[in-house]
């Protein structure tokens, strides 16, 4: 039996409609426009699309959008600059740094160097701190976007063995800390694997629900993957392909055509996960302007 495909790009939608209403509700009752701040640091084509896709997206929900395109030569110190000084801008409430950063940049200094209660990505410390003790603030995106999918599709977590492939701190960690959390959407008994994890497809085959964040294109195989399991990729990786006018597509980390015809319910790549980031980035820069005018 093939599989429900679970339409990333209909549920971030809905979400983003949501964050519009807010949005308009914030300024006609309160005066508050909520701003998000993205820094880019050099040219990197990928970061570059993501970035404008982001300020669309902003733009559309009727939020403010504040570019700081800085080239790639700049100094760590010179980010950092930047960052205090968005730190004190009264109109920016969320700011994010578009990774990666070129390698010379000290990644873990400058995500701390962004204030508190600006980390709309959720990776400054505090709030990987808050999230590891269940009273999060700022719940890093792509995990809470997969979070929002599973629920709102009908796969609540609760009761489910999830198996995450996959423990970056942009992906992996925060999502088994969001999915094993005793609260609504969590409520998993997780199992997190990784590249030094023998025998692999042992741990995938055992999962009601498993979710792939590797960055290894197409890896996760039929023979991986427990029949009626609930299949979310994460994973984006271009590939060649001669029969795009590109010469090149994006795919996941999970083989959609083999994988499909087992699952119960499985996300594309693209229209899964990637839109979902998005729309709870949207989400998060609401919830850090409430926060900043102490409202509900
Ligand atoms: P990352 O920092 O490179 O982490 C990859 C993780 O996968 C690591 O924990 C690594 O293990 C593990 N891994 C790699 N190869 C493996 C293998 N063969 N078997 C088992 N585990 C393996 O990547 P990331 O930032 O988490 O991103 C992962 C993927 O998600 C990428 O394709 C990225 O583009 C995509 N992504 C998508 C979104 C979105 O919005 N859709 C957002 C973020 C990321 P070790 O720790 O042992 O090295």
């Amino acid at each position: 039996m093939a599989a429900t495909i679970i339409d990333g790009t209909r549920h971030a939608r809905t979400v983003r409609q949501e964050v519009a209403a807010e949005a308009a509700r914030l300024r006609a009752e309160h005066g508050v426009v909520p701003g998000l701040a993205v820094v880019l640091v050099g040219d990197d084509p990928a970061s570059k699309v993501y970035v404008r896709m982001k300020r669309d997206a902003c733009e559309e929900a009727g939020l403010r959008s504040f570019d700081h395109h800085l080239p790639g030569e700049t100094t760590e110190a010179e980010i950092l600059d930047r960052i205090a000084h968005l730190n004190r801008d009264p109109a920016v409430h969320g700011i994010l740094v578009q990774l990666p950063l070129p390698p010379r940049i000290n990644e873990p200094r400058t995500l701390g160097a962004v204030a508190a209660e600006k980390d709309v990505d959720g990776f400054h410390p505090l709030n990987v701190g808050l999230l590891l003790l269940g009273t999060p603030r700022f719940v890093p995106c792509t995990p809470l976007g997969v979070q929002h999918l599973l629920m709102q599709s009908g796969f609540d977590p609760a009761g489910q063995h999830v198996v995450i492939v996959g423990r970056s701190t942009v992906v992996g960690k925060p999502l088994m800390a969001i999915l094993c959390q005793k609260a609504p959407g969590g409520n998993a008994t997780v199992t997190l694997c990784h590249s030094q994890t023998p025998d692999l497809a042992r741990f995938t085959r055992q999962a009601d629900i498993l979710i792939a964040a590797m960055g290894c294109p197409r890896s996760i195989t039929a023979p991986m993957v427990r029949e009626g399991a609930v299949v979310i990729d994460v994973g984006v990786s271009r590939v060649a392909d001669s029969s795009s006018p590109k010469g090149s597509r994006l795919v996941g980390d999970v083989d959609f055509d083999g994988v499909a015809q087992k699952a119960r319910a499985i996300t594309p790549v693209p229209g899964g996960v990637g839109p979902m980031t998005i729309a709870m980035l949207l989400k998060n820069t609401l919830l850090a302007a409430r926060y900043r005018h102490n409202l509900p």
